[in-house]
């Protein structure tokens, strides 16, 4: 869906400042307010929109990110896990809890209010959980699956999760006779409105347990581990962040589990550096080799391969093996080797070698040699660093 420009969405020009941008918004939230438009659509689509709009358009960074980017600049979060980006826009529970205080005391009582619906019970959930893998470039080049113990909030054997002894062990909530939620006549702008919060004797869940399960005291979960398989694809970098769904902490009274976040580190390999999907090798070679050429191994990421050096080879070229790096962690090939040739050059000689090279210093072929490849040396610095 094409986003409309953000300025446009609040009517405000480029140059305004924060107080106009705060002003503008709230004029747009009061028009378009779902208690003031019940059951229209379009309404509460700009509702939202005006909300994404001020949501970036009020912070600095994300407004200086749009000013120069766009759309796509301004809702990534820098890195994984940002919030709401790519379109999926704000829930009607975030727009008050991002910015309920825009409304001052015009707006009081918004914060339970729940998109008009009577009053869903709240689920309880887990907490996440985060691990750190590490992984070796073998195991980055093919994909792993990896068995860990994990110590976590699990759900308890006993009771099932539910905290109660047995199916007998509960009351009805009397604060809100089991609904579940409780409902509050508050004044606003518009009139008085109704709204409907959780009701807090009862977490929402409309009964109270009254003999609670011994081993859990209740909650429904404990403190244990669990054994979790992590599939981890080809291709993943370091900082990459995986999320293996329900696999974090149990809830409270048998309520949704967490995630388990995975972040993916990565081990140093001896030989290999990489380069996004490609891989560098740095391949010293003897002055004689780059003189005469040879035939020269090296290292790939599993087993070796034999490279062709050949006469009269200078430093910094780089010989590309094709295909033989890394993956693209989203199917788009695979990355090469780049084995960067270096000459090695001894630091002591013997006598009899200085004057062995002082002879050589002086044959034609010496005295005529240049840099052949001067002219290329931005451009093959370019492709190592690229
Ligand atoms: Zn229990
Ligand atoms: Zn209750």
């Amino acid at each position: 869906m094409a986003k409309r420009d953000y300025y446009e969405v609040l009517g405000v020009t480029k140059g305004a400042n924060a107080d106009e941008i705060k002003k503008a918004y709230r004029k747009a939230a009061i028009k378009h307010h779902p208690d003031k438009n019940p059951g229209d659509k379009e309404a509460e689509d700009k509702f939202k929109e005006a909300a994404e709009a001020y949501d970036i358009l009020s912070n600095q960074d994300k407004k200086a990110r749009y000013d120069q980017f766009g759309h796509q600049a301004a809702n990534s979060g820098g890195g994984y896990g940002g919030g709401y980006g790519g379109g999926g826009g704000f829930s009607m529970d975030d727009i008050f809890s991002n910015f309920g205080d825009i409304f001052g005391g015009q707006f009081g009582g918004f914060g339970g209010f729940n998109g008009g619906s009577a009053g869903r019970a709240p689920v309880n959930q887990g907490s996440d959980l985060r691990i750190k893998v590490k992984l070796n470039l073998k195991e980055i080049a093919n994909g792993t699956t990896k068995k860990l113990k994990i110590n976590k909030m699990i759900s308890c054997d006993k009771c099932k999760g539910s905290g109660a002894k047995d199916s007998n062990s509960y009351s009805t909530c009397s604060s809100c006779n089991g609904s579940g939620h409780v409902t509050q006549i508050v004044n606003t702008f518009f009139g008085k409105t109704q709204t409907t919060k959780a009701c807090p004797t009862c977490h929402g869940e409309g009964k109270i347990i009254t003999s609670p399960c011994d081993k859990c005291k209740g909650n429904g979960n404990i403190k244990g581990e669990e054994v979790i398989e992590i599939k981890i694809p080809a291709g993943v970098g370091e900082g990459i962040q995986l999320s293996v769904s329900g696999k974090g902490n149990a809830a409270f009274h048998g309520g949704i589990n967490g995630d388990l976040l995975v972040l993916i580190e990565e081990e140093k390999d001896k030989y290999l550096i990489r380069d996004g999907n490609d891989l560098i090798y740095n391949l010293n070679i003897t002055i004689p080799t780059a003189l005469l050429g040879d035939s020269i191994e090296i290292p790939l990421v599993e087993g070796k391969a034999k490279v062709k050096i050949e006469p009269g080879t200078h430093s910094g070229k780089v010989l590309r093996l094709k295909g033989k790096g890394l993956p693209d962690i989203n199917g788009y090939g695979r990355g090469d080797i780049l084995a960067v040739i270096d000459i090695a050059v001894p630091s002591k000689l013997t006598s009899e070698e200085k004057s062995l090279i002082s002879q050589l210093a002086n044959s034609a072929s010496f005295k005529k040699a240049e840099c052949s490849e001067k002219q290329n040396i931005f451009e093959r610095m370019h492709n190592f660093f690229r």
